[in-house]
């Protein structure tokens, strides 16, 4: 099957022409693209579509979210990380999601994703306390039926979160940390072989989706256990997906439990990697960043995310000169409210500039969209299917309007895309060479049948999850004073943004 996109403005973002637009042709064969430039002259038999007043591009890469958390979104604010991780992953746990509630769930992550212009997620879900190959197979089902390419992973913790928390023990009363107690936890050689299993039922299925390799943190996995995600994530050639430097209470992390950053214990224990993809990397270190860009490993800055929990600005253009690869993520839906990437897009260009007024440093919208395109996909390990529109590579692609008030006047459309556009302009997206997006409908799945069994069947979840919620109210003061004395510890690092007063009685940060 032949599909041709004649006389749109194109940005490749990779090949011949760079990241510079031009006006030219895009030919689909199957799944992949067979050809790209200025005028490819007659196609026979291939359906056309007209790329006047269209910019056509590579689809969005979130690279990294987790689905688990679409329930939520909209439900919370006003909470650094710590004490949010208490409502929104309560540490006093609920029951598993029902089955039909996850696919759901996993199903909005899809819908969303798409109608964004987002062609590939890297979803890191929880699902404590179980780690099941058959829920995970559901979640890969409403990728596969969505048409979405998409890395997915359940996150493993396996340590207990008051010994991951500097102070934690200190500071939470003892009947309190009494009620945490107990739970045999995975070893390194348990979520190998779980790991192993489901690389072998869902790895590579319709040629589009992956397992990767998630644990959840440095400081929330044993020695053994991040040692085996290795091994695992070099020899499959996936993502080992984590998160590190967040906030400032991680910061203060590393040197509590290990003497060392969060960055030199990965590295000292021969894990950090170029198939590393750190989500955040706010609150890192310029010995940490040598150190990253020695390694050539990957960053996925959730900008938003970020913001909204109060966490800080990353060091981008740091990190960038040092040769690390820069993507882009929303976070889950909750610390977010939304998968828009274009958001994400916009707000990490703008937030940059408050970290300095040295403005040669600042971001420029090239910078963005490589992050959000090629930069995704690197950090995906899937530069070589996806991320930019090349001869061979898998057309996943998007195209938008531009005869209307977002491009109108047009400038560089570069620059509309960061800062202009939020994906209102979206018309059609292709996926592996399938328009899985048409006149801004879904072609693979019925949306509104699928948002009316959500609204029917996810309040009583919601009204479940409100209980728990109360349940661990009770820990709230005490992490509430982790984050307030990591906040105050001096490691002589800023990267908070602002100058507001850390707290009452304090210098000013
Ligand atoms: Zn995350």
């Amino acid at each position: 099957m032949k599909t041709l996109i004649r006389g749109a403005t194109i940005l490749a973002m990779g090949g011949p022409h760079g990241d510079e637009p031009f006006t030219g042709d895009v030919l689909i064969e199957d799944e992949r693209i067979a050809a790209i430039g200025p005028n490819l002259g007659p196609t026979g038999d291939a359906s056309l579509i007209d790329g006047r007043d269209r910019l056509v591009m590579p689809g969005l890469v979130n690279g990294h979210l987790h689905s688990s958390e679409q329930f939520f979104k909209g439900r919370y604010e006003k909470m650094p990380l710590e004490v949010w991780l208490l409502y929104a992953y309560p540490l006093l746990m609920a029951p598993p999601i029902p089955e039909r509630l996850l696919y759901l769930r996993s199903m909005l992550v899809a819908i969303e994703s798409i109608k964004g212009g987002v062609t590939t997620i890297c979803d890191c879900f929880f699902d404590p306390p179980v780690l099941s190959i058959e829920r995970l197979g559901v979640v890969f089902a409403a990728y596969e039926a969505a048409g979405l390419r998409a890395n997915v992973t359940n996150s493993i913790i396996n340590i207990p979160v008051l010994d991951t928390l500097p102070f934690a023990r200190e500071i939470v009363p003892v009947e309190l940390q009494a009620l945490l107690a107990g739970g045999a936890m995975v070893t390194g050689a348990a979520y190998a072989d779980y790991c192993e299993a489901a690389f072998a039922a869902f790895d590579g299925k319709a040629g589009r989706l992956r397992y990767m390799i998630s644990p959840s943190a440095p400081q929330r996995c044993t020695v053994d256990l991040l040692e085996a995600c290795s091994e695992m994530a070099l020899r499959h050639r996936v993502p080992f997906h984590t998160h590190v430097l967040e906030t400032k209470t991680q910061a203060v992390t590393g040197p509590e439990l290990f003497g060392k950053t969060l960055i030199r214990y990965l590295r000292d224990l021969g894990v950090l990697n170029r198939n590393v993809t750190i989500a955040h990397s706010v609150w890192v270190s310029d010995d940490d960043i040598a150190l990253m860009g020695d390694a050539r490993c990957s960053v996925v800055y959730n900008a938003i995310s970020n913001q909204k929990l109060g966490a800080g600005v990353a060091p981008l253009r740091r990190l960038l000169d040092a040769g690390v690869t820069i993507a882009l993520g929303t976070d889950g839906a909750s610390s977010n409210d939304t998968l828009r990437i274009f958001d994400v897009m916009r707000v990490a260009a703008l937030v940059h500039a408050v970290s300095g007024p040295d403005y040669s440093r600042w971001l420029g919208a090239e910078d963005i969209m490589r992050a959000a395109t090629i930069g995704g996909a690197r950090s995906a390990m899937l530069e070589e299917e996806t991320g930019s529109l090349e001869v061979g590579k898998r057309a996943d692609l998007i195209v938008l309007r531009t005869d209307n008030v977002v491009f109108t006047p047009m400038n560089d459309p570069r620059k509309h895309l960061v800062y202009a556009e939020n994906g209102s302009s979206l018309e059609l997206v292709m996926i592996n060479g399938e328009i899985v997006l048409r006149d801004g409908k879904l072609t693979r799945i019925d949306e509104n049948e699928i948002l009316r069994e959500a609204r029917e069947a996810v309040p009583a979840y919601l009204g479940a999850h409100s209980r728990i919620e109360e349940k661990n109210r009770v820990f709230e003061p005490y992490f509430a004073e982790i984050h307030r004395r990591s906040t105050l510890r001096d490691i002589g690092l800023n990267r908070y943004a602002g100058d507001m007063p850390a707290w009452p009685g304090a210098n000013r940060a």
